[in-house]
């Protein structure tokens, strides 16, 4: 297996992205404009697949086979034309994302993708010469655990485009979903839509936030509650894709008040050590 795969933005996601396309034989661009952040980003990387091997997971001749296949580029300008996928995972910012995409489009690639997790891919798409080519590509994190793919069919997306964001799916051992161009695509509408009103919840003292989760993994077999999942993602997170939903859909995704709160005083979940619950250490408390 060959071809050649470039992601823009080597943090949580970049990361994680260049780490399933490595271990799919693809040689990864990593272009990050932060030159301590790139160098991190290959640091753990190299930590990573040194793990997978401790576990038994990888062959050390495949580890240093995924670590050779890495390359670090301080800026699209060093990638040459004509890559098999260009990712972009920079950060939620529709300006910053459309310059980068169309300087990513500039390289010519065959698929161009963008792993935004609330931005219309229309609004995307609105500065590139070829839409067409153009799909989301909104994998899950950490992405290397998660088998999902949403793939976001935009207005302007070939059938073709689609076709190979589903087959690229397949070759990164990941299990996709199609899903047309809406905001908060499938997975943030309705994961969404159970965080905000569990957080209701609590206000309202249904019960304590621990058996909220509860009910919800004993009772519907969810793996992790959505207070906890909350908790996950960071309430400032959770709290802007509710704007972004409240203005598209309606006020049945207004934020709680609690969540507006909670965020305002700094409770941010595990990033802050506060959230529904106290962490420590990256754990639950
Ligand atoms: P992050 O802040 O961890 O990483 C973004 C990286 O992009 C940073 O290292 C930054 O230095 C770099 N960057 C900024 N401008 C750049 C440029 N012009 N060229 C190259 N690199 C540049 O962000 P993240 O959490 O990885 O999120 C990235 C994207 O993925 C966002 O669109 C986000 O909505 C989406 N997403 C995030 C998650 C998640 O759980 N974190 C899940 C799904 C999707």
């Amino acid at each position: 297996m060959s071809g050649r795969f470039v992601v823009v933005g080597a943090g949580t996601m970049g990361l994680g992205i260049a780490y399933v396309a490595a271990g799919a034989g693809y040689a990864v661009e990593l272009v990050e404009v932060d030159p301590a952040r790139g160098a991190e980003a290959v640091r753990r990387l190299g930590e990573l697949w040194d793990r997978g091997v401790q576990r038994g997971k990888l062959t050390e001749e495949a580890a240093t086979a995924n670590r050779a296949r890495v390359t670090l580029r301080a800026g699209l300008v060093e990638v040459a034309e004509g890559a098999d996928v260009i990712v972009e995972a920079v950060p939620e910012r529709l300006d910053l994302k459309r310059g980068v995409l169309r300087e990513a489009e500039s390289r010519r690639p065959v698929l161009l993708g963008s792993n935004t997790s609330s931005i219309p891919i229309a609004e995307l798409a609105a500065g590139l010469d070829r839409p067409a080519d153009f799909v989301g590509l909104h994998f899950f994190n950490p992405v290397w655990a998660m088998a999902l793919l949403e793939v976001v069919v935009g207005p302007a997306t070939a059938p073709q485009t689609t076709e190979a964001a589903v087959a690229l799916a397949a070759r990164l051992g990941k299990d996709p979903v199609v899903v047309r161009d809406m905001p908060g695509f499938a997975t943030s509408r309705l994961g969404v839509t159970l965080g905000l009103e569990a957080i209701r919840m609590v206000a309202d003292q249904v019960a304590s936030p621990a058996d909220i989760d509860k009910a919800m993994v004993l009772g519907y077999r969810h793996p992790i509650g959505p207070l906890e999942l909350t908790d996950l993602v960071g309430l400032d997170v959770r709290l802007d894709i509710a704007r972004t939903l409240q203005a598209a859909y309606g006020d049945r995704f207004a934020p709680p008040p609690l969540l507006v709160e909670m965020v305002a005083a700094g409770k941010l979940g595990k990033k802050s050590g506060q959230g529904f619950y106290t962490w420590k250490d990256g754990r639950k408390k």
